[in-house]
């Protein structure tokens, strides 16, 4: 937001100016009307940072509202959810984790959910493959957070990829339609990652296919062995078609809606 807005928390009478033309309202507007001098519309938001009450043009609302989506993923990212320090080691280091990064400590936070990445859970239960992924889904959603909040919107991306083959190994199987096990609140986060990092189609289709020679197969791998080599008869996790996910993937992000 421009620091040159005036704001109706700074003094006991706020004043507010025309954003087009700069001169002074009668008096500090509730809501959208027309300026008495150049006619034009204004709008009242509320500044995300400060808090106070600003009078902005057509163009500085669009601004404000992607502040307040910004303002959203910085203030989960240090959400230190109480409810999972009852849970065992791996959401104590998620808590953890986002302590750190509301105390303004990114890299302590980084260290952390990296760190937790390769923390074996023992509260998962039978090491399932579902519960192995289901346990990764955890750490790499505040993980995806924390980036976005950073405005790191590439690995974002990336990592938005894990969680959805996550989502579509565990949630989803169907061969033709993986992309049915995807939660809608995944998708939300990548289309805001694909917009405000510009990331275009190509680039974004080459982070599928450099994650899929390693990381999702290995993740699907690791999944399916966990399951044999614990004798599941039937494996909690199924393998799914990366080619048509990814296809469905870029279609749904890059569909105008
Ligand atoms: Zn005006």
């Amino acid at each position: 937001m421009n620091q040159d807005l005036i704001s109706e928390g700074q003094q006991d009478n706020p004043v507010a100016q025309c954003p087009y033309c700069n001169k002074q309202l009668p008096k500090f507007p509730s809501r959208k009307a027309a300026c008495p001098f150049c006619k034009k519309i204004y709008y009242v938001r509320t500044d995300p940072l400060s808090g106070d009450k600003v009078v902005l043009t057509e163009l500085q609302v669009d601004e404000n509202k992607l502040a307040w989506a910004k303002k959203g993923y910085v203030d989960e990212a240090g959400d230190e959810d109480l409810k999972l320090i009852e849970y065992g080691p791996i959401d104590k280091m998620i808590v953890k984790a986002k302590r750190a990064f509301r105390d303004g400590q990114k890299d302590v936070a980084w260290g952390i959910y990296n760190k937790a990445l390769i923390t074996p859970d023992p509260t998962a239960g039978m090491l399932t493959g579902s519960n192995f992924l289901s346990s990764q889904w955890r750490i790499l959603r505040p993980m995806v957070i924390q980036l976005m909040a950073e405005d790191k919107y590439s690995n974002a991306l990336s990592n938005l990829i894990r969680l959805m083959g996550i989502e579509a190994l565990e949630f989803g199987y169907n061969p033709k339609n993986p992309i049915q096990g995807i939660a809608p609140g995944t998708l939300e986060i990548a289309r805001d990652a694909v917009g405000w990092g510009n990331i275009t189609r190509d680039k974004c289709e080459q982070i599928f296919d450099d994650l899929k020679q390693t990381v999702l197969d290995n993740t699907e791998k690791m999944a399916l062995n966990l399951d044999k080599q614990n004798g599941f008869g039937i494996a909690s996790v199924q393998s799914i078609d990366w080619n048509i996910l990814k296809q469905q993937w870029l279609s749904v992000l890059y569909t105008i809606n």
